[in-house]
């Protein structure tokens, strides 16, 4: 069966300084693990044939399949706050974009699939943990409704990857509607190229802001939407517990989707000071930081950004400022309203900010579980008796009734009530999150033991977040501290 796919690359058409053509290396014996059959159909490809060995083969980088025009994209980055003028695709391949079905374009890159020009010292490879640990977070994400890059396939290679242990390698086939990020910007920046910044945002703007194309200053709206795209994007991280991990320049994408998923995890107990990345000593990429750590980020955007955005330098930064201040607010408001629809008010009202800050204040000095305090607080809304269920998550139950007080009397104020309201809370606060210890169990279960059922059922699961999972144990909660969980770089 041979794979067709209609490929269109429009980034390898840019100048030969943004990428390096670069074969995948041949994995020895590819052995599917998982493919995406409803993505694949969503992007216009033949799930039948990807699950063919032509196709597993190409999934893993063993083939190339035809019209593809493989490359490893050149980027910058500033990790944990220190510049790197080169990093670049290192373990990553950009196979090539497709126009799916939807008629959006996006990429399907390779990732694991061996070493590139801008590999440095690694091995260009991912270990089989971090490929299922992504496969399982970004899907998840997706399933919550969030913007995020999806994954088509986990393909084994049958090689080993030596990191602290020998480990079983593997490739995880990605897909997003570009990696463009604001390292990209940078790599050209901080060598003084802003032809090649100009021809850079003139690509983003025709795949993420096309609009901004015919705005009086196509960059200026550009960056306006990167700005608003971000701000909408960490508050439904903060919603739902999610922490991004590594929040550096080269992992933030324009097109507002979540990407890279390396020391990724969910808060249990909530704690906003929660920081899981076990490289992350600093606290820098805490969950409490992320607003900040995002704003920071795109102020790096800007610095790029400057020669186009006025006629004079002064004019450039002026109008910079103006568009980075938007940040703040649009992350307040979309932070807000959001929790506001998670404690079941549909209306603004004064003093709903207070109201959601003393919940999670109670929430953070009582240990109390995140994903499970927003869920039960549907059931009691619905009906008192069921405060219990949210009572017994706190180290002090009472803490949550001096709280309840004043959320039923705003609740008082709203429409809709029983049943109606139950459900709203229900659509909008999951069940269901990946949580570490499970995703570290599936993990587990597929390198120690070859048993990728735990993946399936974990995965299967988390495709309906906002349904009770037909095993209740999936919800629940750790039932061991996870203050001192790491999470690593695969
Ligand atoms: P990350 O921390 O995943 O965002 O990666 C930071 C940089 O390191 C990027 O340029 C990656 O391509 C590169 N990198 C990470 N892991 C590897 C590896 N195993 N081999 C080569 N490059 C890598
Ligand atoms: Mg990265
Ligand atoms: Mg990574």
């Amino acid at each position: 069966m041979t794979v067709h796919i209609a490929f269109d690359n429009s980034y390898a058409r840019l100048p030969g300084a943004f990428f390096s053509r670069v074969r995948p290396s041949s994995a020895v014996a590819p052995r599917l693990i998982r493919l995406n059959r409803p993505l694949a159909e969503a992007l216009g490809l033949d799930p039948d044939a990807l699950e063919a060995p032509e196709g597993v083969a190409v999934l893993s980088g063993q083939a190339v399949p035809p019209g593809a025009d493989p490359i490893a994209t050149a980027y910058a980055g500033h990790q944990f706050g220190g510049f790197s003028p080169q990093l670049g695709d290192g373990r990553a391949i950009l196979l090539g974009e497709v126009i799916g079905r939807d008629g959006l374009r996006r990429d399907i890159q390779l990732k694991g699939s061996g070493r590139t020009p801008f590999s440095r010292s690694g091995d260009g490879r991912a270990a089989l943990g971090p490929v299922l640990r992504e496969y399982l977070v970004s899907e998840a994400m997706a399933a919550l409704g969030i913007p995020t890059t999806r994954a088509l396939a986990a393909v084994a290679t049958g090689e080993t990857v030596y990191r602290e242990t020998e480990l079983p390698g593997a490739v995880l086939a990605r897909v997003a509607s570009s990696h463009i990020r604001v390292g990209t910007f940078q790599f050209f920046a901080a060598r003084g190229d802003t032809e090649a910044v100009r021809q850079l945002a003139d690509h983003a703007i025709a795949r993420h802001d096309p609009e901004a194309a015919r705005a009086a200053a196509p960059y200026a709206a550009f960056l306006a939407g990167v700005v608003a795209r971000q701000a909408a994007l960490v508050a439904r991280w903060m919603q739902v517990g999610f922490i991004h991990g590594v929040m550096n320049t080269d992992n933030m994408a324009v097109s507002g989707e979540t990407i890279d998923y390396g020391p990724c995890a969910f808060v249990d107990s909530y704690d906003p000071a929660t920081v899981f990345s076990s490289i992350d000593r600093g606290g820098r990429y805490a969950y409490r930081n992320q607003p900040g750590i995002a704003q920071w980020n795109l102020a790096r955007l800007t610095e790029c950004l400057l020669p186009l955005l006025g006629d004079t330098e002064d004019a450039g930064l002026e109008r910079g400022r103006e568009i980075l201040a938007g940040f703040s607010p649009l992350f307040h408001a979309a932070h807000l309203d959001g929790f506001r629809r998670k404690l079941g008010l549909a209306q603004a009202r004064d003093g709903d900010g207070a109201l959601l800050q003393d919940l999670l204040d109670r929430m953070a000095a009582g240990r109390a579980d995140f994903t499970l305090t927003f869920r039960r607080l549907g059931d009691a809304a619905a009906d008192p008796a069921r405060d219990q269920d949210v009572r017994d998550l706190f180290i002090d139950p009472t803490a949550y009734d001096g709280w309840a007080g004043s959320w039923r009397a705003r609740l008082a104020d709203e429409p809709g009530e029983g049943e109606a309201r139950r459900a709203a809370m229900r659509a909008v606060n999951p069940a269901l999150v990946p949580r570490n210890h499970r995703v570290e169990e599936a993990i587990a279960a597929a390198i120690e033991r070859d048993d990728f059922a735990p993946f399936e059922r974990l995965g299967a699961a988390l495709a309906r977040p906002y349904d009770e999972p037909a095993d209740p144990a999936l919800a629940e909660p750790p039932s061991f501290d996870t203050s001192g969980y790491r999470t690593f770089c695969g």
